[in-house]
């Protein structure tokens, strides 16, 4: 049953539009039931209605011309109840509807089951049979399961029909919206081009070939100059293999030929399909055909296969690679778009980034947030290939993707990016001005950074200071361990850029989301995982030449250093770590550097830590509270994950009561606290952070001149009443509103921009 299951979802899988993923799936289903009918109905959003859209069994000329509302017949009600109905006499029930055309007059026995995606019911699954029985479980239990399991791919290859027809029809324009998680904000319309890393064949996408005859040609070359690698390859390594091994080099070239994967690959591309996705499709199927093999041997060729697969692939990318033109307003999109991409596009013409994977706090995100393009990310059901060259429009606000928009929208849009020009270039003045409460408080507004390109951007929008220097970032875009001179000159530049301002910089968070390429950390759950302190900890000459290397960097400046530690979770590890800088320290006095003793603090960012916070504070000399973190571990919410981005609420009243009582805590224990995670760049919330009590809002300085324009519209009194009310509320919802009205009714409603689609 699963084998029959699992080979069902992955034929389908492989189908890149719907109706021929609907023709398999009534064609397996019937096959593998045994039944004499399988049809879909699938729910239209414009009009509600179930319309039938597939049949084995039914009359297929009825296909596309009939459909049931919501609640009539019997699919309409599975629909409408959401939960399966298995009859055996059908005509025999009361909301049966006879549809003379369809032909189902013979089937007495029908099951159907609702395809439900998100919580959305997608449409209706039916199996009937002529004899008057009921299916029994086992068979109801295996439509259920199927159908759960199509139901992300029957949404996925809707998003994709529905881009098929728009080409079609050429100007009718409907807006097709995607939907993400927001990864940079701003909007940006511009001209989709898409992104896949060189010679990975799992990222090139389904195309069909513009020209059959030149993609032909091109696979050849490629396929020849595959071929003479391996031929120069195999020479040059004659003399040290043994004859088995050469014989290996013999099968490669072997199973290039012809009347081989050759032979396949280019009968594929006779089909219509572009060059690199017939290699990819053949090679995928190749590969999964070999790994399913029981011989452990036979098991290990599929990686040959693959290798041989992503080498003719590199040689086929190669003689394309010069066609890439980035036209102004380029937005790129790809299933991971990665930092290296970025580099691949002039700067002055990147307007807008879209990822299939990944979340806000993605390294990718990050970076757009730094260079302040628009991004919108996890966009799962993006059909890559057909927006090739398509008007996009990014609103990395809300974390939407519209594709072909409407006139209507594209000027709603056009308004915002206006709108935040206006607004941007008016907070402008507030520039050199302190983040001043209207009762005389004053509260420290620093930055969060990472790229050499946000220091100036920082400076340019008044930042006091760096709260969160994730030194990580640069260690990524090496491919080795930074050596301790090449740190110190990398965090001389930012101290010197800030001097006088206190810089805090984070001891290597890794693990989690964040790998280095060289230094790879396989788990499976690795937010819970090997990260931040605890890799840092278990390689102590790590930790020891960072800290060297920034104390040492803030030698002769004003700028008091900070060092910061992140995914404390146990009091040992903070005694750990003060133990380890303080040796440094003393060995660098030692060695005659003249550095002023820098203050260490921790990161709250695990709820142990929160609980904890005022033996921490007792320990350390300042606290900041990491909310991404906190409220993921706190929700239980994976911070990457897309299908649950909604369940991610960093407003929650749960995580700001913990918040809450960090602040306390340190304030018990006579400590300063910050808080550096994205909820203080959120104008709303910051108000609410203040009036917790916080001294430092460390945040993106993109957002710094609207956190700043709001605070000094409030008092801290206000604040602090604010805070109140909002920490006995029930939800993030109820905040969030209650919020947005105290904002909009203090003219401050621009700080927090209203939905578009709301407001449509
Ligand atoms: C946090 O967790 O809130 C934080 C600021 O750190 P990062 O986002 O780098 O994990
Ligand atoms: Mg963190």
């Amino acid at each position: 049953m699963l084998d029959t299951l699992r080979s069902i979802v992955q034929e389908v899988n492989a189908v890149p539009d719907l109706d021929a993923a609907l023709a398999i799936i009534v064609r397996r289903v019937r096959e593998a039931m045994g039944t004499q009918v399988c049809s879909v109905y699938l729910v239209d959003q414009a009009s509600g209605r179930y319309m039938f859209m597939a049949t084995e069994g039914l009359n297929e000329a009825m296909v596309g011309h009939l459909s049931l509302g919501p609640g009539e017949g019997l699919v309409g009600l599975v629909g409408q109840r959401a939960e399966p109905i298995n009859l055996n006499d059908a005509p025999g029930h009361p909301n049966y509807f006879h549809f003379p055309e369809i032909g189902e007059e013979p089937f007495n026995a029908f099951l159907g089951v609702p395809i439900i995606h998100h919580r959305r019911v997608l449409g209706v699954l039916v199996v009937q049979q002529q004899a008057t029985r009921r299916f029994d479980e086992s068979e109801e239990a295996f439509l259920v399961t199927l159908s759960a399991q199509l139901a992300g791919v029957i949404a996925h290859a809707e998003a994709t029909g529905g881009m098929d027809q728009l080409g079609q029809r050429g100007a009718e324009r409907q807006d097709a919206r995607f939907v993400g998680v927001a990864g940079a904000p701003g909007v940006a319309i511009g001209t989709a081009v898409l992104m896949f890393p060189p010679a990975n064949l799992d990222a090139v996408p389904d195309k069909e070939a513009e020209d059959v005859t030149v993609e032909l040609l091109l696979f050849e070359r490629a396929l020849n100059a595959a071929r003479s690698d391996i031929s120069s390859l195999r020479d040059k390594l004659a003399s040290s293999l043994a004859p088995q091994e050469q014989a290996l080099f013999d099968a490669y070239l072997h199973m290039l030929d012809d009347r081989a994967l050759g032979g396949e690959i280019s009968a594929l591309i006779r089909q219509g399909q572009w060059a690199q996705g017939a290699l990819k499709n053949v090679i995928a199927e190749h590969v999964a055909h070999f790994e399913l093999m029981e011989d452990s041997y036979l098991r290990e060729r599929a990686a040959d296969v693959k290798e041989l697969g992503q080498r003719v692939l590199a040689h086929l990318q190669e003689a394309v690679r010069p066609k890439k033109h980035f036209p102004e307003k380029t937005i790129i999109i790809g299933e991971e778009i990665t930092p290296g991409m970025l580099g691949e596009v002039p700067a002055e013409r990147l307007a807008g980034i879209v990822s299939m994977r990944g979340s806000g706090n993605s390294h990718i995100a990050i970076l757009a947030r730094a260079m302040g393009v628009p991004t919108v990310m996890g966009a799962v059901d993006l059909p890559l290939s057909q927006l090739q060259g398509r008007e996009l429009i990014v609103d990395g606000f809300y974390g939407q993707v519209y594709a072909n928009p409407t006139r209507s929208l594209r000027e709603q849009y056009e308004e915002v990016i206006e709108d935040e020009r206006q607004f941007f270039a008016g907070l402008g003045e507030l520039r050199d001005l302190p983040c001043e409460t209207t009762d005389g408080h004053r509260i420290a507004l620093w930055v969060n950074i990472g790229l050499s390109v946000d220091v100036e951007r920082s400076l340019d929008r008044g930042a006091e200071g760096v709260g969160l220097y994730r030194t990580e970032i640069p260690f990524m875009s090496a491919d080795r361990f930074p050596t301790e001179e090449e740190q110190r000159v990398m965090y001389r530049e930012s101290m010197v850029a800030f001097n006088p301002r206190p810089v805090t910089m984070r001891t290597l968070d890794i693990g989690g989301d964040k790998a280095l390429t060289y230094f790879p950390i396989q788990e499976e759950n690795p937010f819970l995982g090997w990260r931040g302190i605890r890799v840092t900890l278990d390689h102590p000459e790590i930790l020891l030449v960072q800290v060297r290397a920034m104390m040492k960097a803030s030698a002769g400046l004003k700028s008091h250093l900070r060092i910061m530690l992140p995914m404390i979770t146990n009091l040992s590890e903070v005694e750990e770590a003060l133990g380890l800088i303080h040796r440094s320290y003393d060995e660098l006095l030692d060695e005659g550097h003249e550095i002023r003793k820098p203050e260490v603090g921790v990161m709250i960012e695990v709820p142990a830590a929160a609980y904890q916070s005022r033996l921490i504070a007792e320990k350390v000399d300042f606290l900041a509270v990491g909310s991404n973190d906190l409220t993921q571990y706190m929700l239980a919410v994976d911070r990457n994950n897309p299908r649950v981005a909604d369940l991610y609420q960093d407003l929650h009243p749960a995580v700001l009561g913990a918040i809450r009582w960090v602040v306390e805590s340190a304030r018990a224990a006579g400590k300063p606290s910050g808080i550096c995670g994205e909820l203080a760049g959120n104008p709303a919330a910051a108000v609410l952070l203040m009036g917790m009590g916080f001294d430092v809002l460390s945040m993106n300085s993109t957002n710094l001149p609207k956190v700043k324009w709001v605070l000094r519209s409030f008092s801290l009194a206000r604040a602090a009443e604010l805070a109140t009310e909002a920490l006995g509320m029930a939800s993030s919802e109820e905040i969030q509103t209650f919020m947005h009205e105290v904002l909009v009714a203090k003219g401050l409603g621009r700080a927090i921009r209203p939905d578009p689609r709301v407001a449509a």
